[in-house]
């Protein structure tokens, strides 16, 4: 009787997902993945992942996800070890990407903050800024959001599993207001906006509902924020708004935090 070789069972690869300082609301978006999550499963092996489940497989793994900004000395330490386990890290979020709305404390004093907001504050271990994955380790692309879109998520996933670029659409929410139809709230309503400077993912959910955007994606590849303050302000935006219009969960990104500088009194 001849006996044939058994198939070689397919190696899936490892996927490994961290928490940081977060809200987990990005990790949750991957939960959130209900129709895709069982041909994910099937495609990749979970192998880290405490949102999920408390087994966890050793690396390294083949692709890493990252949500959430580094606040303390031991994560900055411990995304160093992550770096080291993964073959490809990705950043989710804005707290990833840009250091959260946690990295406004980066334009206060940080011992103000924990006199206000913790009984003893003593007990307390912190850094004074809330600082991006990549001010720390090399990261092989950046999904932003907050939360994070899933479609763009799973298309990041897929992307790195097949060794091609992700299909992120690299234009600004203005663009997903012109292919939902959604007139203009700047231009109807004089409603500021920061669309026209964000990166689209979301599918222009704010001014669909006669709200401005207020830049949860963060911005665009080379945002012209300038002229976009300078239009606000010729609207009747007063310097301090527009402070705080760059000024929320991107504060930290490049393109928000030099405009917002621009605004300081
Ligand atoms: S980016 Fe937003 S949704 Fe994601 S973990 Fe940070 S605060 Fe939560
Ligand atoms: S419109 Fe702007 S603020 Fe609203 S969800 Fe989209 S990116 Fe975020």
């Amino acid at each position: 009787m001849v006996t044939r070789p058994r198939p070689h069972p397919r190696r899936r690869a490892k996927l490994a997902v961290w928490k940081f300082a977060s809200c987990d609301g990005c990790q949750l978006s991957l939960l959130d993945c209900e129709d895709e999550l069982l041909a994910l499963a099937a495609e990749v092996e979970i192998a880290h992942f405490p949102e999920a489940s408390r087994a966890t497989v050793r690396g390294p793994y083949d692709l890493s996800l990252v949500e959430g900004s580094i606040t303390t000395a031991g994560d900055a330490a411990r995304i160093v070890g992550v770096r080291r386990a993964s073959r490809k890290l990705v950043t989710i979020g804005a707290c990833a990407t840009a250091g959260g709305i946690q990295a406004l404390r980066n334009f206060a004093d940080i011992t103000d903050y924990l006199s206000v907001v913790y009984a003893t504050p003593a007990y307390i271990s912190t850094l004074e800024r809330s600082t991006p994955i990549s001010a720390h380790v090399p990261v092989d692309f950046e999904l932003r959001g907050c939360p994070i879109d899933r479609a763009q998520l799973l298309d990041v996933i897929t992307a790195f599993l097949h060794g091609r670029r992700p299909n992120v659409a690299p234009h600004s929410v203005c663009v997903e207001c012109k292919l939902r139809g959604t007139p203009c709230v700047m231009v109807a309503q004089g409603t500021p906006c920061l669309g026209p400077v964000t990166h689209a993912g979301c599918g222009a959910l704010c001014p669909a509902v006669d709200r401005g955007c207020y830049g949860c994606f963060g911005p665009q590849e080379a945002a012209n924020t300038g002229s976009l303050a300078a239009r606000m302000a010729s609207g009747g935006a007063l310097e301090g708004e527009l402070l705080r219009i760059f000024r929320t969960f991107n504060a930290g990104a490049d393109e928000f935090r030099r405009e917002a500088d621009n605004h300081e009194p």
